[in-house]
């Protein structure tokens, strides 16, 4: 059945005024003033006055089938349940591995990909994990990104880390030729998602891999760039050339050194970092370690919700006073550019139709993902396999 959203104020991310917009098959099929239906038509209408429309939110970063176990095998993080994303506005993600590259697999993580788009949202992947050589499915990054479809790059590839296998120049870069070949064949971004750790002049692998080959920056992503304040620091001039990834889940969870996403935005911006540089990711199911600085143990942990991208993404707005066009950037259209989905990021005839209604005070009223509302008037329309049984919403 064909849907139409009445009167909603339109940031596709540019402000389009307020709009109607018809869907159907999973597509936007017309955006208008005014549309008006045939009365014999049978047509599901929302009435959105008084309510803004950003596309879905694309999240980049989230350890889907679990991550963790920093702290033994107690420490495992959860997978990802599909009302977590939906409470998030997030309609697309894209899984990764993490630190876990030893007993957990890319299998798994591809498994889940097939999972949640069977329950409705849209979802991609990287293969590979911290470690280099890094684990994939057919033996190579670049044959895994030609040949599956669900994979799009590799990542996240650990550099200044005391978790990272501390790759070579010569296997950073040769791993970054063969995604970047595997997605000229498949198609993909073929981008290397980079976990970004707390050593001192954390981009030198990157800037000294793109001096000894003829690579670009932009074959990489750098994530978790606003962990401490020196790796911010070099961000901003990094940023003018390269992209820049933004953590959200972890804030506040080490406020002593991290910087809150939402000011990140500002001050990047006000370094000269281009906004279409810039995304947001949650890295949910991630684990948040504490480790002792004098015995190194582990004495605290938690795990990130992909909510904390919308926390930041209003926190932009409201405390930041940014535009909200200009911030919704950095979780849809810079998102799609960057990893080459073309038919997400924006509110635009012929995209997919993932859409998120927000009230007033900013909160989600309302999810639609390819073209079915997941969440209406407030109510969770769709949850995950298991997610009743097991009492999670
Ligand atoms: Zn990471």
């Amino acid at each position: 059945m064909m849907k139409l959203i009445k009167g909603a104020e339109i940031f596709a991310p540019q402000y389009l005024g307020k709009k109607d917009i018809l869907f159907g098959a999973g597509k936007i099929l017309a955006i208008a003033d005014s549309i008006d239906i045939p009365k014999n038509w049978n047509i599901d209408i929302l009435d959105a006055t008084g309510l803004k429309l950003i596309p879905g939110l694309i999240d980049a970063h989230v350890h889907i089938a679990g991550a963790g176990g920093e702290g033994g095998p107690h420490t495992r993080t959860p997978e990802i349940y599909l009302s977590q994303l939906i409470h998030g506005g997030v309609t697309t993600v894209i899984g990764c591995l993490g630190t876990d590259g030893m007993t957990r697999s890319v299998e798994s993580i591809l498994m889940k990909v097939k999972s949640l788009r069977a329950e409705g949202i849209s979802a991609w992947m990287y293969t590979g994990a911290y470690q280099v050589p890094t684990p994939t499915i057919t033996g190579d990054v670049g044959r895994d990104i030609a040949l599956i479809e669900e994979i799009i790059g590799v990542g996240e590839i650990a550099i200044s880390d005391h978790r990272s296998s501390v790759p070579t120049l010569n296997e950073l870069i040769r791993i970054t030729e063969h995604a970047r070949v595997g997605g000229m064949i498949g198609g993909k971004a073929g981008i290397v998602n980079i976990h970004m750790g707390d050593a001192q002049n954390p981009f030198k692998p990157l800037y000294d891999a793109v001096a000894n080959s003829e690579l670009k920056l932009k074959q990489f992503i750098p994530t978790h760039c606003n962990r401490n304040d020196y790796i911010f620091e070099d961000a901003k001039e990094y940023g003018k050339k390269g992209y820049i990834d933004i953590t959200t889940s972890s804030y506040p969870y080490y406020p002593e050194y991290e910087i809150k996403p939402a000011k990140t935005l500002k001050l990047l911006m006000d370094a000269g970092v281009p906004i279409e540089h810039i995304t947001f990711t949650s890295d949910a199911c991630g684990s948040l370690p504490d480790f002792d600085p004098v015995t190194g143990e582990l004495i605290r942990l938690e795990m990130g919700l992909p909510a904390a991208n919308l926390r930041e993404l209003v926190d932009a707005v409201t405390v930041e006073n940014l535009p909200l066009e200009i911030a919704v950037k950095v979780l849809t259209s810079n998102v799609a550019d960057i990893l080459k989905l073309k038919n997400k990021g924006r509110i635009e005839v012929e995209k997919d139709a993932d859409m998120v209604l927000l009230n007033k005070d900013y909160q989600v009223c309302n999810v639609v993902a390819n073209g079915e509302f997941l969440k209406r008037d407030g109510k969770l329309l769709k949850k995950g396999t298991y997610e009743e049984a097991l009492g999670i919403c």
